[in-house]
């Protein structure tokens, strides 16, 4: 029997396919210079099936990459050569479970933020963390594998894996596991991340999909505040220092901020005088950085105290106020009551051919400017690299930085990098866009990482520079080595990230 009959006779012959067609389907992100074409696209319904495929990937030794909405940046569900299998998870996308009394919901991980959040609206509920900006698409699987946040709530509720109770999770040689409270077989329903022994939890959040495939969530979910203000802020001259400075003092005074956003000056000039995506800030005079702040409440006497000290601090640094609507500028009114998933988009679309490569990363607040500082020195250093993309797309790359919001504790989620082009143009392929397009994106993750940040998304090449450029002590690197090939013996699941095989 061949492989795609064996992978049909699982999952029938509409979810399984090696047509030339489908795999091409496949075989990017949104990068635009990372392609694998899969031999196999498979579709699976359940975590059975799941193991069934895992098992037979084990016997015939093909790799597997699981994939949820394909949002990754930095190719990393897609196939690492054009080899292997890919498990597209988005076929589970049904809500198993709302446990309203004790506010945990379970569901599978192909579902996406934003099926999963109009579903707990209904309830008056979020999930707190709404994920990445491409909730729309992505998925909770996808999100938990990179620690996504980003769409909102992210300074109130960090991260989305802070929000996990447990998982059912896949082993890449088919076993199926329950993570937390569900480690103990007779607990009845999902409550509680930590106890039974070690975090094991922990070790599938932000594994970029090395240890397993995740096939069911349960999240702690939240009763959405009945009151919320929003705030916008044109910033003064060195936005990024005055911005680092008041997020800052929003962490140091304690204040419960729902979500703080920076977006520097170059994408709102741009963004607005040239592409049109910010039609809010069209009759601005002077198009400098913003940055907001949304704050949650319980009261109108709570919300009314949380602004008074927000106002204070933004004012003190000299930032103004937009005023109230969205027409007056009021980015975060648009950011909260509709755009919650659409701010990060925007930045992808600005116009066909532009391709955004990234290099984000999470790093203390204090520590921002100064990256940002030294890419504008990265730039001018690579004018020459810089100039050849710009003759023949006509347009130069811009580096720098998007946009940047509070997450987690004193840190934030800088999205920084370099926006250039695909290599068509005037219906020629250029190949030498694509060369230049690489090695820039190596030097600038390599000078982002040596600022001690840490990157959240891996894809092949990222994963592989971090163990090149010696990021890891040996002894952590060896300990997730030697976890990999415990867990996968026969290089099964995301194989090419991490080089782990590099000695064999
Ligand atoms: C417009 C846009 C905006 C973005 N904004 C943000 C942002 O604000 N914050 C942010 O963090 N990221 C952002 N991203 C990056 C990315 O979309 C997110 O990280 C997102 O969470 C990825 O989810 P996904 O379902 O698309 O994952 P995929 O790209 O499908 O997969 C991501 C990784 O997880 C693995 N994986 C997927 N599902 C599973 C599973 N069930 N089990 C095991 N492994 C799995 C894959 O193999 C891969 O390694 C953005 C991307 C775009 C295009």
């Amino acid at each position: 029997m061949t492989l795609i009959q064996k992978l049909q006779n699982i999952v029938t012959e509409k979810f399984a396919s090696d047509d030339i067609y489908v795999r091409h389907a496949y075989s990017r992100n949104v990068h635009p210079d990372l392609q694998g074409v899969p031999e196999y696209v498979v579709r699976p319904k359940d975590a059975k099936e799941i193991s069934e495929i895992l098992k037979i990937a084990n016997e015939e030794n093909i790799p597997v990459i699981p994939r949820g909405g394909g949002d990754c940046e930095w190719g990393g569900s897609i196939a690492t050569g054009d080899v292997g299998i890919i498990l597209d998870m988005k076929r589970m996308d049904n809500i198993v479970n709302l446990d309203e009394e004790n506010l945990i919901c379970t569901v599978e991980a192909g579902i996406s933020w934003g099926k999963l959040n109009e579903y707990l609206s209904r309830f008056g509920l979020y999930t707190g963390c709404m994920g990445p900006g491409s909730g729309l698409t992505a998925s909770i699987g996808g999100g938990i594998s990179h620690h996504s946040v980003g769409a909102g709530g992210c300074a109130k509720y960090g991260a989305c894996t802070n929000q996990l109770v447990s998982l059912e999770v896949v082993l890449p040689t088919g076993e199926i596991i329950e993570t937390g409270s569900q480690a103990n077989k007779f607990s009845k329903f999902p409550f509680n991340r930590f106890g039974n022994g070690p975090d094991l939890t922990g070790l599938f959040c932000g594994d970029n999909g090395i240890y397993g495939v995740k096939t069911t969530v349960s999240l702690q979910v939240f009763p959405k505040p009945p009151f919320a203000n929003y705030k916008t802020f044109l910033c003064p001259r060195n936005s990024a220092e005055v911005v680092a400075q008041i997020f800052t003092e929003i962490r140091q005074k304690g204040i419960d901020v729902y979500d703080a956003m920076y977006i520097d000056e170059i994408l709102i000039k741009l963004g607005t005088n040239t592409f049109g995506m910010y039609p809010m800030f069209e009759h601005l005079k002077r198009k400098r950085g913003i940055v907001f702040y949304v704050v949650e409440a319980n009261s109108e006497q709570e919300l009314e105290e949380k602004v008074k000290q927000l106002d204070k601090i933004f004012l003190n640094k000299k930032c103004e106020d937009l005023g109230p609507e969205i027409s007056n500028g009021n980015f975060a009114k648009w950011q909260y009551t509709e755009g919650q998933w659409q701010t990060y988009h925007n930045c992808w679309g600005i116009i066909p051919v532009f391709e955004n490569i990234t290099t984000e990363c999470f790093t203390p607040i204090n520590s921002f400017p100064k990256i940002l500082k030294d890419i504008e020195v990265w730039d001018m250093e690579n004018e020459e690299n810089m100039k050849k993309i710009e003759k023949i797309a006509g347009f130069r790359p811009i580096s720098g930085t998007g946009v940047v919001p509070l997450v987690n504790g004193n840190n934030v989620e800088l999205t920084c990098g370099f926006t250039t082009f695909g290599c068509y143009h005037d219906g020629e392929y250029h190949e030498i866009i694509k060369d230049i397009n690489l090695k820039l994106w190596k030097s600038l993750l390599t000078l982002v990482l040596k600022h001690g940040v840490q990157f959240y998304m891996m894809g092949n090449i990222p994963s592989r520079l971090m163990v090149e450029v010696g990021a890891y002590t040996s002894e952590y690197y060896n300990l997730m080595k030697s976890i990999k090939k415990t867990l996968a013996p026969h290089k099964i699941l995301s194989s090419g990230k991490f080089d782990f095989w590099e000695d064999d």
